[in-house]
């Protein structure tokens, strides 16, 4: 059930004693990076004042715009030559950021990858197949050489390429797969193209989820589809890439790696820390990571902690699944609203087919969102006067939950455009 027992399941005072110990390298080795250096000279801050975990409050909050402008090399707290390799983020909001591992960082990553696949219930015995993009972004070889370490084995196939990924399922009888969920969603529509279906002609019994938000309703569509067990998967590669935060056998939140990583969860406008269970913006803190600590950085990200117990025992505690980034939110004649919103309800629809797209146009003083919702095959051939009344319903059921009037357009399965990568949910043409 654990891979590091030890560690899992430590008493919270030890996990503290050993986060502090964390802190305290880290902001210490952090000091050598130009970034950090800087900055502790100008807020005449001394590493060796920091001596409790409160302590990490004399700390400016780091941002993706202070590793922008410290590129590429700011942040290193080692030499180069201790490097062994770099990733980046895929630069969904803009430039992407660069992250170097030493030797060192690359076994804690991969040992947070083993621990949170196992604990999840991946074993020596599964064949893993990883969907996602090898190279600079970390969900392939993350994944890749965690996978390994258990001793399963590995296929590298990817992203993308549709039709032989479910070939390979088939021949190589893969049992575990890491993919994007709204990639998942939309293999399922290649599957029934091909006339195979997962539950018959498959061994797949479980899937990592990862990489961009989702909604539990897109959970369970997943597991019934392809009949088998989801696992929501967190991670941010300014924090290695995946093996930050994973679901355990209970499926209740992600367990967040508290030996590699502290966390707080602040108010994104007045940057107060609130407390366990609202709802704030995640900021973590790297622990152990040698080549390029990063010191309260503010992931965006939407969460809470889970402050009650998880029944598998573990210390480390859970964070609820991510709603979006605070720049997700979409600002709409005052309303906000968050693109999970949209899927929540589309995902309830039984007729909803499964993809969809929100654009934001602008007239005049006046800004108007579009829902483009794909539809099932048989519902959409079917009668049109049934189509137009799931257009009102679909218009109301989202009218109720974001207190605006959407235009909605039903439109023919498989019709959206997608990406092999994160999903792109809104398009925003209220921009000059
Ligand atoms: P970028 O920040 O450019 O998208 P990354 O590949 O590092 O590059 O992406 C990390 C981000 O992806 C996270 O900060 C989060 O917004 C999102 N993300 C990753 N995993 C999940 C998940 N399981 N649920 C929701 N969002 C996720
Ligand atoms: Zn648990």
């Amino acid at each position: 059930m654990y891979w590091k027992p030890e560690l899992e399941t430590m008493e919270r005072d030890t996990l503290e004693a050993l986060q502090l110990e964390g802190l305290k390298k880290s902001v210490t080795s952090a000091a050598k990076s130009v970034f950090y250096g800087n900055q502790f000279t100008k807020i005449n801050l001394d590493p060796s004042s920091v001596l409790s975990l409160e302590d990490i409050r004399k700390i400016p909050f780091t941002t993706k715009d202070d590793l922008r402008e410290a590129w590429p090399y700011g942040f290193l707290a080692v030499s180069k030559d201790e490097l062994v390799r770099m990733h980046s983020s895929s630069g969904t909001t803009g430039r992407a950021t660069v992250i170097f591992h030493t030797a060192r960082d690359l076994e804690s990553w991969t040992d947070l990858l083993a621990r949170s696949m196992y604990m999840a219930g991946m074993r020596k015995t599964d064949v893993f197949q990883n969907m996602m993009t090898y190279g600079l972004f970390t969900g392939g070889l993350g994944f890749h050489y965690g996978a390994e370490k258990i001793g399963s084995l590995t296929i590298p196939v990817g992203a993308g390429n549709s039709r032989r990924q479910i070939q390979i399922m088939k021949d190589f009888e893969t049992t575990a797969i890491h993919i994007i969920p709204s990639y998942a969603l939309h293999l399922s529509e290649i599957f029934e193209e091909m006339g195979v279906d997962p539950r018959r002609d498959t061994k797949l019994r479980m899937a990592f989820l990862g990489a961009e938000p989702h909604t539990e309703k897109t959970r369970q569509k997943v597991e019934e589809f392809y009949g088998l067990r989801a696992f929501n998967s967190f991670g941010l590669s300014e924090m290695n890439g995946p093996g930050v935060a994973f679901e355990c056998q209970y499926q209740m939140g992600m367990h967040l790696w508290e030996d590699n990583f502290f966390m707080e969860i602040i108010d994104p406008d007045t940057l107060e820390t609130v407390a366990d269970g609202i709802e704030g913006e995640l900021v973590l803190t790297t622990l152990k990571r040698e080549g390029m600590p990063i010191l309260r950085y503010r992931t965006k990200d939407l969460t809470r902690i889970i402050p009650e117990p998880c029944q598998c025992g573990r210390t480390h505690r859970r964070i609820e699944r991510i709603k979006g980034r605070t720049d997700d939110m979409m600002i709409l004649k005052g309303v906000n609203i968050f693109p999970i919103q949209i899927e929540k309800k589309l995902m309830e629809i039984a007729e909803v087919g499964n993809n969809f797209l929100i654009i934001l146009e602008r007239d005049g003083y006046n800004d108007h969102m579009i829902v483009r919702v794909e539809v099932l095959k048989d519902f959409f051939s079917g009668d049109l006067k049934q189509l137009e009344a799931l257009r009102k319903r679909i218009t109301a059921e989202l009218q109720s939950d974001i207190l605006i009037t959407p235009r909605v357009e039903l439109v023919e399965p498989n019709s959206l455009p997608k990406t092999e990568g994160k999903a792109v949910r809104v398009i925003d043409n209220r921009k000059d």
